[in-house]
This record gives structure tokens, C-alpha cells and sequence, in this order.
């Protein structure tokens, strides 16, 4: 383990907190007419992490799916520090794909000009892996040791060490309504909530209490992770604010989502809650609810795979003034996802989730497109049971070059599509978590310490589509997405934003 103290005047390492002053520098831009004037501004803030690392406990809905399973499997191969033989020879327990586990963060040279990185979860105190205690629900009452043999996503060999741990953990029932998921997905569904909606949000609060009682965690997250809804509907009178929210689910109204019933109970009980499906459980009365309750929301769904490429293909081709026209992308897949999402209402929520992810680089050029100018985007899925967890992604990015040019660039992705998102599972925990313990004080003269707001955006690197709050502005752009969390890091210790600069290398 790296020890990483920083030597400075403005950082305080006290026995509770990381306490930095910290200078904010942003620019503020004004227009006139074709003019635009830059303002450039400094705020003196302190920046304060409390060090005391929590015992967390996660609860999954959709805790017999194929992420929840491989998440609880991976926590107890790593803990266990598992090893297995495989084709090619012995395999190890490791969180490859997680960027607080296995990522580095690029901290400053060394006096023989050499580059100095750290692991992202030295910067400051995270929570380990290893202490993280897991429950959850499932529609499905298949036990976890069960659950991970259907997934059928982890090596026999290791699947046999872990069966008979694994198979001891039953998930909660859940809240089922066919209305939401494919109706494809009914003949899983022997383990459910019975009652009103008013009932069944009582009972996810009951066992969000029970399990924090039980196992003795200070913390607990609740993370979706089960199949995707279809959209629901959004308007006065039943969900666009917390009263309007309340008094739907107390007359049991059928446009109340599973999802949404989840998320105002976490939210009740003081819980971060984050959602990994593309659905709008996050309807208006849900953040309100969540301001109101001052928890911690984030979402939406998963950016593993074939967005997060896009994410940053689509930055290098418009950075580079490369002008994309045309973006196509087929998936197919053949797991208990792709036979949800082939139902049209629920692939429609998918692909809502995965259209708008290169708006904010094509609006950040405007030599290369025209207002309300965008490339053609087109996303489809299908379910091939065949293939089963491996998922195939094929993307044709068309691009105009110089002088009308095109450029074509073809990808053929083939992955297992858990092992990509249960690592993101296990960094939106850490990282969801983490942001609970950071506050700012704006100024010497403000009393209170002041936390992220509720929508927590800085989880957005892991999200397909990221919510924001009110008012900011939505970054898909991998790279944008990674240098905040990397420089909210190192602004808790006091370092400043990584520039890149490197003046001292570049001048006598
Ligand atoms: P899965 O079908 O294997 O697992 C989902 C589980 O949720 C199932 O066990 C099902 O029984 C359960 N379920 C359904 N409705 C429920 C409810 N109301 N309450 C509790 N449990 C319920 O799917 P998966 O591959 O684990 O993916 C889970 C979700 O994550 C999907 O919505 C998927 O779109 C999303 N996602 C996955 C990836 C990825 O795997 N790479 C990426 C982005 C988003």
C-alpha cells in the first residue's frame, strides 16, 4: 500500500479529516454579439474528507441477475484471493475494469523528471472491497450460488470454489409488476412483494433496516441492477413533485414504477441510491424527494461497453476536427438483459439511454456542425440466446475528412458483458460513498460545511446517461468525465487540477 501525504501549509491531516484550502480557478464567459469576453475568477474554498471510512453494506435489486451474482461472486473471490485453473493456465481473483481498484492517477515527477502515479484509492480514504456486506432482492428466488450457474458467466473451476458460500444467500422478494419489465420475464418471477404499492415501499424500507441491523454496516447503498423498465409516464398530478409522488403511491396508481418504489424507499431511509438501467425512475418527484431528504441519487444505467467506445472515439474524432456523420451500432447478446430488452418498450428505454451520448462533443464544435446539426445515430439490439453472456458489439463510425473525404472506422467488440459493468458496480458504491464524506466551505465567513448535491454527477464516467442537477450541463466525453473525478481527488488533498503543463520540461 502507497503512503501519500502531501507537504503543505494548506493541507491539514487531523485525526477526523483532510481539511485543504484549497484555490478554485474557473473562467466566466460573456457574449456580445460575435464578441466573448473571458472573466477569469478565483475562489479560496476548504475542502474537507472525513477519514473515517465506513463499514458499507450494498443492497442489489435484481440480486440473482448476472451482475449481481458476478458482483457477489467477485467480492468473495477477492477477499478469498481465489485462484483457478484455467485452459491457459492459473487465474487469480482480481477487479481488472475498476477504476478505483485498478486504475493509477497521475500525481506529479519525481526530481529526475519522471512521472509519478498512485492507485486511484490512495488519493484518500475509500472503502475497501473486501468489508463491503452484500443483500438484495430478486424477483427470482434462485439462491446466489444458483443464480451464478445460470449466469454463466465465471469459470467452472472458480463457480465450484465459491457454490457452496454463495448458495447460502437467498435474495429478499421483490417488487414485480409485468406492467414494467418483458412480459417474457413473468415464469422468474416466484418470489414477490405481495400488497398496494404503499405496502410493498414499506416493506423495501423494513428490509433496508433489517439488513443494516443485521450485519452491522453504518452505511448502506442500494443499487439497481435488475431488468430494465419501460419508460413510465411523467405529469402533473402523479409524479412531478415529492407530494404529488406520495399521494400516487398511497392511491396505489399504476404508473408508479418498481424502480420508483425503490428508489423513494432508499431515499426515506437516508440511503444513496443509484440506478443502473436506463428506465426514469429519477422522475421529478424523485429528486425532489431526494433534495428534500439530502441523499445522494445518480444514475442512469451502466456505460460498459459500447458507449463508453463511443464515449471516447466520438471525443478523439471532433477533438481532432474530424466531422462523424454517421454513427451505427448493432449489438447482439444472448443473456437474461438481451431477452428483456428484446421487448420493444423495454429496448426502447435502452435506446433513449445510449442516443444522446455524443451530443455534448458535437455541440462543442461548431466549426464542424451547424446549430442542431448532428450525425446520424442508430442503435440496434437483438437476443441471440447462443452467445449467451459474450455480448458482440459492431460500430461504423463515417466521418468527412479534407476536401470531402470520408473516413470509416469498424469495430467489432466482443466481451463478456458482466465482467465489464460489475466492476462500475463496485466503483459507483466506492465512489457514490466517498462523495458522502466530502464537503466544501465557500468562504471563511460561511458556518456550514456544504455537501455534493443530491444528484451526484461526478458518477457520470460510469454512466450511459448521466443525470445532472437542474441547471448543469451533461458530460459524456470519457476524458472529461475521468479528469473530474481525478481532480476532485486531488483537490481533497490540496493538489491542484491536473493541467498537464509540464512547463518545467518544456522551457530552459
Ligand atoms: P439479468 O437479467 O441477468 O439480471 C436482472 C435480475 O433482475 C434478474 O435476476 C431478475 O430476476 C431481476 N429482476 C427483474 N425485475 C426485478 C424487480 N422488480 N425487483 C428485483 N429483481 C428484479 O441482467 P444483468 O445482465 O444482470 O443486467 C442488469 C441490468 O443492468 C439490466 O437492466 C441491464 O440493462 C443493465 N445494464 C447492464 C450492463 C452490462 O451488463 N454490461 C450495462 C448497462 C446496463
Amino acid at each position: 500500500m502507497v503512503q501519500l501525504q502531501v507537504n503543505s501549509s494548506d493541507v491539514k491531516y487531523t485525526e477526523n479529516y483532510i481539511e485543504t484550502n484549497y484555490e478554485y480557478h474557473t473562467s466566466h464567459v460573456r457574449r456580445h454579439g460575435d464578441k466573448i469576453v473571458v472573466d477569469p475568477q478565483v475562489t479560496s474554498l476548504k475542502i474537507r474528507t472525513n477519514r473515517n471510512v465506513p463499514r458499507l453494506g450494498v443492497m442489489l435489486v435484481g440480486w440473482g441477475g448476472n451482475n449481481g451474482s458476478t458482483l457477489t461472486a467477485a467480492l468473495e473471490a477477492n477477499r478469498r484471493k481465489l485462484e483457478w485453473r484455467t485452459r491457459t493456465g492459473v487465474q487469480t481473483a482480481n477487479w481488472f475494469g475498476s477504476i478505483t481498484q485498478a486504475s493509477t492517477v497521475f500525481i506529479g515527477s519525481d526530481e529526475s523528471g519522471k512521472d509519478v502515479y498512485v492507485p486511484m484509492n490512495e488519493l484518500v480514504p475509500m472503502v475497501h472491497p473486501d468489508s463491503i456486506a452484500v443483500d438484495g432482492w430478486d424477483i427470482s428466488s434462485v439462491n446466489l450460488g444458483d443464480a451464478m450457474r445460470r449466469a454463466k458467466v465465471l469459470d467452472v473451476n472458480l463457480q465450484d470454489q465459491l457454490y457452496s458460500d454463495l448458495s447460502k444467500l437467498k435474495p429478499r422478494p421483490s417488487i414485480y409488476d409485468a406492467d414494467f419489465i418483458a412480459a417474457n420475464q413473468s415464469e422468474r418471477a416466484d418470489n414477490t412483494i405481495p400488497g398496494t404499492k404503499y405496502e410493498q415501499f414499506e416493506q423495501i424500507r423494513k428490509d433496508i433496516r433489517d439488513f443494516k441491523n443485521k450485519s452491522g454496516v453504518d452505511k448502506v447503498i442500494v443499487l439497481w441492477t435488475a431488468n430494465t423498465e419501460r419508460f413510465c409516464d411523467v405529469k402533473p398530478g402523479l409524479n412531478t413533485t415529492t407530494n404529488e409522488l406520495v399521494k400516487s403511491l398511497k392511491e396505489n396508481r399504476s404508473e408508479i414504477s418498481p424502480s420508483t418504489i425503490f428508489a423513494m424507499a432508499s431515499i426515506a431511509e437516508g440511503c444513496t441510491y443509484i440506478n443502473g438501467s436506463p428506465q426514469n425512475t429519477f422522475v421529478p418527484g424523485v429528486i425532489e424527494m431526494a433534495e428534500q431528504h439530502k441523499v445522494h441519487i445518480a444514475g442512469d444505467d451502466f456505460k460498459s461497453g459500447q458507449t463508453k467506445l463511443k464515449s471516447v472515439l466520438v471525443d478523439f474524432l471532433v477533438g481532432a476536427g474530424i466531422k462523424p456523420v454517421s454513427i451505427v451500432s448493432y449489438n447482439h447478446l444472448g443473456n437474461n438483459d438481451g431477452k428483456n430488452l428484446s421487448a420493444p418498450k423495454q429496448f426502447r428505454s435502452k435506446e433513449i439511454s445510449k442516443s444522446n451520448v455524443v451530443d455534448d462533443m458535437v455541440d462543442s464544435n461548431d466549426i464542424l456542425y451547424k446549430p442542431n446539426e448532428h450525425p446520424d445515430h442508430v442503435v440496434v439490439i437483438k437476443y441471440v440466446p447462443y452467445v449467451g453472456d459474450s455480448k458482440r458489439a459492431m460500430d461504423e463510425y463515417t466521418s468527412e475528412i479534407m476536401m470531402g473525404g470520408h473516413n470509416t472506422l469498424v469495430i467489432h467488440n466482443t466481451c463478456e458483458d458482466s465482467l465489464l459493468a460489475t466492476p462500475l458496480i463496485l466503483d459507483l458504491v466506492i465512489l457514490g460513498e466517498l462523495c458522502s464524506r466530502i464537503e466544501i466551505k465557500r468562504n471563511e465567513a460561511e458556518t456550514e460545511w456544504v455537501s455534493f448535491k443530491s444528484v451526484l454527477s461526478l458518477l457520470s464516467y460510469l454512466c450511459k446517461a448521466p443525470l445532472v442537477p437542474k441547471g448543469a450541463q451533461v458530460v459524456n466525453s470519457l476524458f472529461r468525465q475521468r479528469a473530474a473525478i481525478e481532480n476532485v481527488l486531488r483537490a481533497c488533498i490540496g493538489l491542484p487540477p491536473n493541467s498537464h503543463l509540464a512547463l518545467e520540461q518544456r522551457f530552459d
